[in-house]
């Protein structure tokens, strides 16, 4: 299988060739043609399976064929929420990478700075948002940040963001979210209340298994 297979935007698949990929993962083989159709996903797998890229390749192609209006501020139209910084700016930098030769804009929100930087830059208008739950719950009570215009979400390492405790804020963040959305939902492992917590947020998902 190869990357031309999965009908990919032109600015794709030229950051694609730029990062020097050649051929899809197994999970971005599976998990890419399931998001362009706009199905939820549910998928088992751990880092290193090429699991950022199988859902922010998507992203940025579904955002980048449907410009918003530029008259007024850009609006977050996608959502990643993920359990600690490190992957938040790992994912941060695959979205860079990927959306190079996009007019998509992203930034990464996360505990322990200053706001400052990060607020300035949500104030400047992005149109994708990753987000550790604390800062990301913070920003929204000081209404830096709304997610009314959500249009996908991902929840990234379900098994870990409840081992790490952020049950409630994952909660408090889903109850902000528009119904008619896309959900994405990945963990590692999928025990009982793992597949509750993806039962409570994917609507008739698929899905893929690494
Ligand atoms: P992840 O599982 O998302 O943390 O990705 C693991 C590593 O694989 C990252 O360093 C990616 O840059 C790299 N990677 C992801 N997709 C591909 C691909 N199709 N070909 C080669 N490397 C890849």
């Amino acid at each position: 299988m190869s990357f031309e297979s999965l009908n990919l935007i032109e600015p794709i698949q030229k950051a694609l060739q730029a990062e020097g990929y050649t051929q899809p993962t197994p999970i971005q083989a599976q998990a890419i043609p399931i998001i362009l159709q706009g199905t939820d996903l549910l998928g088992c797998a751990q880092t290193g399976t090429g699991k950022t890229a199988a859902f922010a390749i998507p992203i940025i192609q579904l955002l980048a064929q449907k410009e918003e209006d530029r008259r007024g501020r850009r609006k977050v139209r996608a959502l990643i929420l993920t359990p600690t910084r490190e992957l938040a700016i790992q994912i941060g930098e695959s979205f860079e990478a990927y959306g190079k030769y996009t007019d998509l804009r992203s930034t990464v929100i996360f505990g322990g700075v200053k706001q400052g930087k990060q607020s300035d830059a949500l104030h400047n208008g992005v149109d994708i948002l990753i987000a550790t739950p604390g800062r990301l719950l913070d920003l929204m009570a000081q209404k830096i940040v709304t997610l009314a215009y959500i249009e996908m979400f991902v929840l990234d390492e379900a098994d870990r963001m409840l081992d790490m405790g952020f049950v409630h804020d994952v909660n408090r963040v889903l109850s902000a979210l528009p119904k008619k959305r896309q959900s994405l939902f990945f963990s590692a492992t999928m025990p009982p209340e793992i597949l509750k917590l993806a039962g409570m947020i994917l609507h008739n998902p698929s899905k893929v298994e690494v």
